[in-house]
């Protein structure tokens, strides 16, 4: 019997509908790629584990997408099966927690300014534990809780990602890591669940242990404060309308920041790659096929319309040679090539 057949019947069988051919260019921010071999949609975390579980135990290729805001498929597609996360399920807990676990550092920068939460020094400020699921998308997370009076997430304002892209990454926004929120989690890997603290995931500047285990996040606990919604909510738009410059139809930063001993041997007067690429390699706005390194920042590249995933690698190796040739530099890729190459 064919085995496609077979994959398709038993998640047929198990309720789970499975699509063919279905083109991935939608589900990137950067509209590139080709199509996904079979394609399916987790709404809830039980379906999320079911679909998780019927693909291990078929020796299924898998890949958990969250908004898509970090990867850039190959023209080629995905010859596997893509999950799309949209599980969005989140509670505030009765959990408490001491003190002096909050907001454990250590923080991105040592001295920043910008470096207080909402109503942190409010008074009756408490901290609150709050579990998500890790399709929820990190923006509504954020409004709905500010409706709640939780606050501390303000700093991620504007970032497309879900929470488990967000943990994934680690990402980064104003002084903040996503890591000094996160309390623990529950992996899930080879047909087995398990729950994690905060310190497992050994995380780093846009890295997380997932990176090398490629267990996947069905929920993670935030450790969060109840303060005032209010004051979250405008620091997130101030937040936010500093982003609004960024091109949305790209993947992010290209490119990690570079690090200290690189921009003290560079005597630079700071750690972005977009500062590099722009004054030191003079390449802002330039363009191989429809991809385009961004005017508005040059740690971006931007998708003009048509562009390939092969334009935008193209346009990767340009700018890597150049910064090896002129600068010695080299640059590291923020973003994750998903796909043949
Ligand atoms: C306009 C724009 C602005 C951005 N600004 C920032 C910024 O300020 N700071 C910053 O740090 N990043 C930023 N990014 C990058 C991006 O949003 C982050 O890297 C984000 O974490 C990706 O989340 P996602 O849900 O889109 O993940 P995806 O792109 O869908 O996936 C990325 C990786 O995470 C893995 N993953 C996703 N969900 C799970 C899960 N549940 N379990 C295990 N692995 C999972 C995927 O398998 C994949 O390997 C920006 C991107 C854009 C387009």
């Amino acid at each position: 019997m064919n085995i496609k057949m077979n994959i398709e019947e038993i998640f047929s069988k198990n309720n789970i509908e499975l699509k063919k051919e279905i083109s991935l260019a939608q589900y990137s921010t950067i509209k590139i790629g080709g199509k996904a071999k079979y394609f399916t949609i987790a709404t809830n975390s039980k379906e999320l584990l079911k679909i998780l579980n019927l693909a291990e135990s078929n020796n299924v290729r898998y890949f958990v997408l969250g908004n898509g805001s970090n990867v850039i498929f190959s023209d080629k597609g995905f010859d596997g099966l893509i999950i799309l996360n949209e599980t969005s399920g989140y509670s505030i807990t009765n959990e408490t927690i001491q003190k002096k676990e909050f907001f454990a550092p250590p923080p991105r920068y040592s001295t920043e300014e910008n470096n207080v939460f909402a109503g942190e020094n409010s008074p009756g400020a408490k901290n609150v534990i709050v579990k998500v699921d890790s399709g929820m998308r990190l923006q509504k997370l954020m409004k709905k809780l500010f409706k709640q009076d939780v606050v501390g997430l303000e700093y991620f304002a504007g970032i497309p990602a879900t929470v488990g892209g967000a943990v994934y990454m680690n990402i980064h926004g104003g002084a903040k890591y996503f890591s000094e929120f996160v309390h623990s989690a529950l992996l899930f890997k080879k047909g087995k669940t398990r729950v994690v603290t905060a310190k497992y995931f050994e995380f780093e500047y846009d890295w997380s242990k997932l990176h090398e285990t490629r267990e996947v996040l069905i929920w993670v606990k935030l450790k969060l404060l109840k303060s005032e919604g209010a004051l979250g909510e405008s620091l997130a738009i101030n937040w936010a309308s500093q982003k609004s410059i960024q091109p949305r139809v790209s993947a992010g930063c290209v490119f990690k920041n570079i690090n200290k001993k690189e921009k003290d041997r560079l005597n630079l007067p700071n750690y972005s790659a977009g500062f590099v690429i722009d004054k030191l390699l003079g390449l802002k706005g330039y363009k191989i096929g429809g991809a385009k390194i961004s005017d508005k920042h040059a740690a971006f590249i931007e998708n003009t319309g048509n562009a390939k995933a092969e334009d935008v690698l193209k346009l990767i190796e340009y700018v890597k040679e150049k910064a090896k040739n002129k600068l010695n530099l080299d640059l590291e890729l923020e973003v994750e090539l998903v796909g043949e190459f």
